[in-house]
């Protein structure tokens, strides 16, 4: 698919991303110009008719959208409090290349200031610890309890734990880095150490997980260091899922040609257990041995919902939260919105499709303040650009669009499409689309 293409297919997006519409039309711009749009100063809107509380708990990709969107879309009477216990937000998007040595950790590091200083939103640096849905308030490990009208909830994940025996210490060093932060810079110690003889393994859980083609393109970037640095080395990956789980023909392609000798995926395999000490895992396709193990745990929605006692955690098995997607409200608790990660819905767990799941969350709870209907055909999209090598990159896309007949979003058109490789081109889109998407996040 040439670029044309690309925005075609993704152009049929409507409340979605303006980052998306953004994406490839900086072409043609001077850097100068795109920082003045970026610093101008903005005008909260003062005549929209609404008014409300609204509480956002989660400062990351899906809660910083909504927290933003809030006031821009509903105007100065809506009350914004984001609740977020750590100072910065550690991207998990583009934390590969941090592993590799691409990026510094400081290079996908945001913060909360402007949304306070240009969007009016007010921040509470806590975490929740209790949410009360008949009195409509919430409780914070600061003490604090903060009363709202409606509450958007998004807490990213947690994981189970992983079947580990060994000593504390050789435990402790086996690291998922699944969310950005601390274990994304000891796994890249991990991956320094290696020599051209060793062997990395990286298991992937059961889905769903967060960012389906994330764990494949680590791999790859993992086996690209190897052979460019190191001269050499292994990557097995051990997948629970029957097979590649995003942009199959792209991962395939990479497996066997471009890191063939190097790469072993290995589907079908369930870990039964892992040895700290040997650094062997035991699964079902048989038992592998490496010196660094990056065990990817079995996700589930955000501590939050599954342990709020007030039945948010309806599906999956009590693992995730169920909501009517033309507005993310809860199917079990009224006035409670989850978004992002944390929600169950038929759209992947990524970034890009968080953010255009606030989106239409905002746009909904503004029309409920207003006492209108919600929209009735809400559209959102996904795009995941993929590092392959250290210049090259591929990419899927994605639209859906609300199917009344079965209350879920469905893909739309051509489904998920994935580019027809991977090119330096796309590798330079990637670098774009990043930082249209994080700046509309966070700027
Ligand atoms: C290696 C990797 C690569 C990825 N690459 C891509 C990509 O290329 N494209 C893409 O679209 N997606 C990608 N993703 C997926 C993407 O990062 C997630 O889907 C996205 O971050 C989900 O957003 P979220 O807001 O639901 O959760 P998060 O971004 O994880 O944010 C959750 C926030 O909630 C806060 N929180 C949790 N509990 C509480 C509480 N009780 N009170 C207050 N706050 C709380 C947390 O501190 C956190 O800041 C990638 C993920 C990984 C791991």
């Amino acid at each position: 698919m040439k670029r044309r293409d690309f925005i075609n297919h993704i152009g049929a997006s409507t409340l979605s991303l303006a980052v998306l519409h953004e994406t490839f039309a900086h072409d043609d711009h001077d850097d100068d110009d795109d920082d003045r749009v970026k610093n101008a100063p903005i005008t909260i809107p003062t005549n929209t008719g609404v008014s409300g509380r609204v509480i956002v708990v989660g400062g990351g990709m899906a809660g910083t959208t909504a927290a933003k969107y809030l006031r821009l879309w509903g105007g100065v009477d809506v009350d914004v409090t984001l609740v977020e216990p750590n100072a910065v937000y550690y991207s998990n998007i583009f934390s590969n290349m941090v592993l590799t040595g691409e990026r510094t950790l400081s290079q996908i590091t945001f913060n909360y200031n402007t949304l306070i200083s240009k969007y009016g939103v007010k921040l509470e640096t806590s975490a929740v610890t209790n949410i009360d849905p008949i009195g409509k308030n919430v409780q914070l490990d600061n003490g604090k309890t903060l009363a709202y009208d409606r509450i958007i909830l998004a807490p990213g994940i947690d994981f189970d734990p992983l079947p580990l025996s060994g000593t504390a210490d050789n435990q402790a060093n086996i690291l998922h880095a699944w969310k950005a932060g601390a274990q994304t810079t000891a796994l890249k110690a991990q991956i320094q150490s290696m020599t051209k003889k060793d062997t990395f393994i990286m298991t992937i859980p059961p889905k769903p997980f967060r960012c389906p083609p994330g764990p494949y393109e680590r791999a790859c970037v993992v086996a690209d260091y190897l052979k460019r640095v190191k001269g050499g080395g292994k990557v097995i990956i051990l997948d629970a899922n029957s097979g590649i789980q995003a942009q199959p023909t792209n991962f395939t392609n990479a497996f066997n040609n471009t890191y063939k000798g190097i790469i072993t995926y290995v589907p079908g395999a369930t870990i039964n257990s892992i040895d700290a000490n040997t650094g062997t895992v035991n699964t079902a396709m048989g038992s592998f041995k490496g010196k660094v193990i990056n065990a990817i745990p079995t996700h589930k929605a955000g501590s939050l919902i599954t342990q709020s006692g007030i039945g948010l955690a309806n599906t999956g098995g009590g693992r995730w939260a169920g909501v009517n997607v033309l507005s993310y409200e809860s199917t079990a608790v009224p006035n409670v919105h989850i978004i992002g990660d944390a929600s169950s819905t038929t759209q992947p767990k990524a970034g890009h499709i968080a953010n255009a799941e606030a989106k239409v969350c905002v746009d909904a709870i503004i029309k409920l303040f207003r006492g209108e209907t919600v929209n009735q055909s809400p559209i959102t999209n996904s795009s995941c650009f993929t590092p392959i090598t250290k210049t090259t990159a591929s990419w899927l896309s994605v639209v859906f669009r609300y199917d009344p007949a079965t209350a879920t979003m469905l893909p739309a058109g051509k489904g998920v499409v994935e580019s027809n490789g991977a090119s330096k081109d796309f590798h330079e889109d990637m670098l774009k689309w990043f930082d249209n998407l994080m700046s509309d996040t966070f700027a």
